[in-house]
């Protein structure tokens, strides 16, 4: 199983697209790209839930 999102299915306008192993991963990696290029330092329930919401996997 992949997991896979488009940042810009949660931030319109970003191109970074992230694929993982498993969905801890997945979320660790864009809360690292989250903090970095749209500052956002904290990954709040609600931004959790909003990224989980665009995550697919295959
Ligand atoms: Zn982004």
């Amino acid at each position: 199983m992949k997991y896979h999102l488009a940042c810009g299915d949660v931030m319109p306008g970003c191109a970074a697209t992230f694929t993982s192993d498993s969905q801890d991963t997945l979320l660790g990696e864009v809360a690292r790209h989250a903090a970095a290029d749209h500052g956002l330092t904290e990954i709040t329930p609600e931004v959790r839930d909003a990224v989980l919401a665009q995550v697919t996997s295959a």
